[in-house]
C-alpha cells in the first residue's frame, strides 16, 4: 500500500537551517514564520472560520532528514544524543515516514497565508494538513511521559554589548523580536548534550538573513557574540 499526497502549503521560517531549531514548538515565542498556501487552499473558503483557532496542529513533512525503514531506534538529542530509543518512543525527525507535527499559535490569517509563532519548523518545510488546536480534546490533564515530562532547564544567555545594540538595530530592520528570538533559542542550549563546550569554541547560527555567533563563558552559561548581516 502506498499512499502520496501534495503539500497544501509550506513554511517560510526564521530557520533557515536546523541547528538553534528548538526541538519541540511554543519553546520560543518569538519563532515566527508563515504558512503560504497553495492553490487552491490560498483561497478564503479554505480558510475561513480558521481566525477562531487561537493555535494550530501542522502536519507536516521532514524534507530535510532522511527516513525510511531502518530508522527503528533513534538517539533524541533530549537524553544526550548517545542514548538509543524506538522510533515510536520519539519525536525523533528519522522516522519510517517523515511526518512531523507541532502546535503552533496561529497570530493572524493573512491573504493565502497564515502568521504564526512559536514554531520549530525549517523554512520550505512542506505542509500536508492543517487542523484548529481543539484545547478539550488534544490537552490531556495528568498525561506523562517518563523519557522528558517537563521543558528543558534553559542556560543564562547575557550579550557582548556591541551584539546587543547590533541585534536592536536588526529587529527594527527586520520587524522581528530578535533580541528575544536569540535568547529563546540560545537558553536552551543548541550544541549537543554529550559535548563539553570551551571558552575558546565560537558557535553560530543564521536567523532570518543574520549570523549570529555565541561562545560558553562556563558551561551553564551563553555569551552571544555577535549580529550581522550575512
Ligand atoms: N514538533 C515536531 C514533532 O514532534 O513531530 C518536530 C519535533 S523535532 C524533534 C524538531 C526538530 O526538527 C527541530 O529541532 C529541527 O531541527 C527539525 N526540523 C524542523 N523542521 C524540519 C524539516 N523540515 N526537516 C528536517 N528537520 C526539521
Amino acid at each position: 500500500m502506498t499512499y502520496s499526497f501534495e503539500p497544501v502549503g509550506i513554511v517560510r521560517s526564521c530557520f533557515v537551517q536546523k541547528f538553534a531549531i528548538p526541538r519541540q514548538p511554543l519553546l520560543a515565542p518569538a519563532a515566527r514564520g508563515t504558512v503560504q498556501l497553495l492553490s487552491p487552499y490560498d483561497q478564503p473558503e479554505a480558510l475561513s472560520g480558521l481566525e477562531q483557532a487561537s493555535h494550530l496542529w501542522l502536519l507536516f513533512v521532514f524534507h530535510a532528514a532522511p527516513s525510511g525503514p531502518e530508522h527503528l531506534r533513534v538517539r533524541p538529542p533530549r537524553l544526550g544524543g548517545n542514548k538509543r530509543i524506538g522510533v515510536f518512543a520519539s519525536r525523533a525527525t528519522h522516522r519510517p515516514n517523515p511526518i512531523g507535527q507541532s502546535v503552533v499559535r496561529l497570530d493572524a490569517v493573512g491573504d493565502g497565508c497564515l502568521h504564526i509563532s512559536g514554531i520549530d519548523l525549517l523554512d520550505g518545510t512542506p505542509v500536508l494538513d492543517i487542523k484548529p488546536y481543539v484545547p478539550y480534546a488534544d490537552s490531556v490533564a495528568n498525561a506523562h511521559y517518563g523519557l522528558a515530562d517537563a521543558a528543558p532547564a534553559l542556560l543564562e544567555v547575557d550579550w557582548q554589548p556591541d551584539a546587543l545594540v547590533a541585534a536592536q538595530s536588526q529587529a527594527q530592520r527586520l520587524g522581528e523580536p530578535v533580541i528575544a528570538l536569540i535568547e529563546q533559542c540560545l537558553n536552551q542550549d543548541p550544541k549537543p548534550a554529550y559535548q563539553t563546550p570551551t571558552p575558546e569554541r565560537e558557535y553560530g547560527v543564521h536567523l532570518w538573513d543574520l549570523n549570529v555567533s555565541w561562545h560558553y563563558p562556563c558551561p551553564e552559561r551563553i555569551r552571544v557574540l555577535t549580529v550581522t548581516r550575512r
